[in-house]
């Protein structure tokens, strides 16, 4: 059963991490791609990778024939199918196994009994699992979801038997509202799952979601990996997991475990499953569901067993028998996880699309592990699930834990696309998460709260986005002279700036529903800058290895990070990120060389005609000149308040690439 090579049937973090331990155990890896992945960071990390169709996932990563052909191409011994799309698919494991090549995960049969969640309880209950008080019988007539309800009594949860992801799921609270609410349940479970059977549950007023770890092998033993605590959810989705339960005694933990390697055993599992519970206040744990696969939240279970759950999965699947016993596991401190989305909060979680213009997360560590399949540039496209990355954060104890996550989420910077962070970093700091343990309805209830609202920059801030925008000028300037081998150029004129003069420029941001000026005076150490409330600071900035800036305000100093797309500014200090749109008449004369904003001529082309002569006061943005070239007209306008010194070219004369057009005195 050993096999050598692994495909990976996935994408995105789940495929980058896959990879990642296929290759410290020395398999050769080969990834699936789509169109939309064709750059995507898993299939370069792999030792190859084979296209697999069209964007939509139906085409590609949901194409049973597509993977079984990518395999066949690859040469691929074995099939891992991270979680999501085919990975808990009966008929794929089927298909795979039929194919002649090793599926890692479960057998079918597994997969197949615990899909449903109305068949999966039949069984937990014959294997004396604890079950939710409720029915999931096959009469599914309205009459006797009605008078099953009654019997459980209200308020009752209403759930697709195939369901997933919350889809289907309805709070009914009194006999008048479970019609329709069954009819509703029915319909989306059939749209989303082509099954409209449906299960009715007592339904738990505040529990926590706590699931069990399990493994076993194909030589018979089980073990569970303890527990993770996931009530953290929005809508029923997990946001931020955590590892192990607060507050769970050594005794509930070991009942919970045995009770779930029995629902293991009852299936004949193989290798990485997790079984579900809900919590009650006092005490009492119910089945929900198991998940037959592994569980996105899976490494919270590795920062505090220290062991790696993808290679346990290999090795099982290898044949392996499991590589510890129960009694050799244990629980080392505690661990957090919080995923990242591509999503926008204060648009009620509506995914964003886009480019990643900056991502930098917070350096990894045995304290910090950032697991991710983007990076700077990577396209955020609608096709498929928004989560660029998850963040697990370890130490010894939960409050140390949650302080790594803290700051671990406040140096997490993304520019480009708007995404979860605040809201996360928000949750990480509400008192009540950080006192105790929460239930499931805990962050819909306290949504508003932690909702991020737009922050205003203070003006600090403003003084260090003036002049992170002066320094990115004067490096652009000094490559630009570079280029043009004329240090006297006006463009080096234009911002190096003559020294001794009290030369400023004023800068308008729009900073949250204000429009606020800076301005900054020139001065030959640095900048004066004046600023909205009227104070004026001195300042200076120097740019670090990293492409940060250190900002020196009167001697205050702080390291930030500025991200400009266009006019769009994100502005990362102190553990924040700010959002600014600044408005440069600078930058709008000279930042458009290609339309012809310089004062040297951005190409070859002919001067058609002079708007100026030596001693014209010109004011920033006239135009001067016009040049044709390219069989464009291109005019060139003033890049600062000044006065014409000299006009080197007349109309009908030819100017050559970086010629210099006009010359300027002084400013007045
Ligand atoms: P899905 O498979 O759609 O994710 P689950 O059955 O796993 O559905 O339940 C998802 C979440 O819904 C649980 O973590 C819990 O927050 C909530 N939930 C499920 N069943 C109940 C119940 N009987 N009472 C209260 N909350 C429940």
């Amino acid at each position: 059963m050993r096999f050598e090579s692994l495909l990976i049937a996935n994408r995105g973090e789940i495929a980058t991490r896959i990879i990642r331990t296929a290759k410290r155990m020395g398999l050769r890896t080969v990834a699936v791609y789509s169109d939309a992945d064709k750059n995507a960071l898993h299939a370069e990390m792999a030792d190859m990778a084979v296209h697999i169709g069209p964007a939509p996932a139906r085409e590609s990563y949901l194409s049973i024939d597509a993977i079984l052909r990518a395999a066949a191409t690859s040469g691929a011994r074995a099939i891992h199918p991270g979680y999501g799309f085919l990975s808990e698919n009966a008929d794929f494991a089927d298909a795979v196994a039929k194919a002649g090549l090793i599926f890692v995960g479960p057998p079918p049969n597994a997969m197949r009994a615990m899909g449903s969640k109305s068949e999966s309880k039949r069984l937990m209950a014959k294997a004396g699992v604890p079950l939710v008080p409720g029915y999931h019988g096959t009469d599914q007539s309205n009459a006797a979801i009605e008078r099953e309800a009654g019997r459980i009594g209200f308020p009752v949860l209403i759930k697709a038997s195939a369901g997933g992801g919350g889809k289907g799921m309805r709070i009914v609270t009194q006999q008048s509202e479970l019609e329709p609410a069954i009819a509703s349940a029915r319909r989306e479970a059939k749209a989303s799952f082509g099954d409209d059977t449906l299960l009715v549950e007592k339904y738990l007023s505040r529990p926590r979601h706590v699931e069990i770890q399990v493994f076993a092998d194909i030589q018979g033993n089980a073990v569970y990996l303890f527990e993770r605590d996931c009530s953290l959810q929005r809508r029923h989705q997990k946001v931020i997991e955590e590892a192990p339960a607060p507050g769970l005694s050594p005794q509930l933990r070991s009942r919970m475990g045995e009770a779930a390697v029995a629902a293991a055993k009852a299936v004949g599992y193989l290798g990485a499953g997790t079984v579900e519970f809900l919590l009650d206040e006092d005490g009492g744990f119910y089945f929900i569901e198991m998940n037959t696969r592994l569980q996105v939240e899976h490494p919270v279970t590795e920062m505090i067993t220290g062991l790696d759950l993808v290679e346990w999965q290999l090795r099982v699947a290898m044949g392996e028998a499991l590589p510890s016993s129960q009694d050799q596991l244990s629980i080392n401190g505690h661990a957090f996880e919080a995923r990242i989305y591509a999503e926008d909060p204060s648009r009620d979680f509506l995914p964003a699309t886009g480019r990643l213009l900056h991502w930098h997360p917070p350096a990894q560590s045995p304290h910090v592990r950032v697991d991710s399949g983007v990076r700077t540039g990577c396209e955020i496209g609608i096709y498929y699930d928004p989560m660029l990355a998850k963040l697990i954060v370890w130490d010894e104890n939960r409050a140390k834990a949650l302080a790594r996550l803290q700051s671990a989420l406040a140096d997490f910077e993304v520019a480009g696309l708007v995404t979860n962070l605040d809201f996360l970093s928000n949750v990480a700091t509400h008192p009540a998460f950080a006192e105790t343990a929460v239930d499931t309805g805990f962050l819909d209830r306290e949504r508003d709260a932690l909702t991020p609202m737009a922050t205003q920059a203070p003006e600090t801030i403003l003084a260090v986005a003036a002049i992170g925008v002066m320094l990115s000028r004067q490096e652009e300037t000094k490559a630009q002279a570079k280029m043009s081998g004329d240090p006297y150029s006006p463009w080096f004129l234009a911002s190096g700036w003559r020294m001794n003069d009290d030369n400023h420029h004023d800068l308008i941001f729009k900073n949250g529903e204000h429009d606020q000026k800076v301005t900054v005076h020139y001065r030959k150490q640095g900048w004066q800058i004046d600023l909205p409330s009227g104070a004026s600071i001195s300042a200076n900035a120097q740019r670090q290895d990293d492409g940060s800036l250190m900002a020196d305000l009167d001697g205050y100093r702080m390291s930030a990070r500025l991200v400009r797309e266009q006019q769009r500014l994100t502005l990362f200090a102190q553990g924040k990120s700010y959002h600014l749109d600044l408005f440069d008449p600078m930058s709008l004369a000279a930042g458009r060389e290609a339309q012809g904003g310089s004062l040297t001529a951005p190409m070859p082309g002919k001067v058609t005609a002079v708007h100026v002569k030596p001693g014209d006061a010109v004011l920033l943005g006239q135009p001067l000149m016009i040049l044709e070239a390219m069989k464009m007209e291109h005019t060139i306008k003033a890049p600062i308040d000044g006065v014409v010194a000299a006009v080197h070219f007349a109309p009908g004369d030819q100017a050559s690439d970086g010629d210099v057009l006009i010359a300027f005195a002084q400013e007045e």
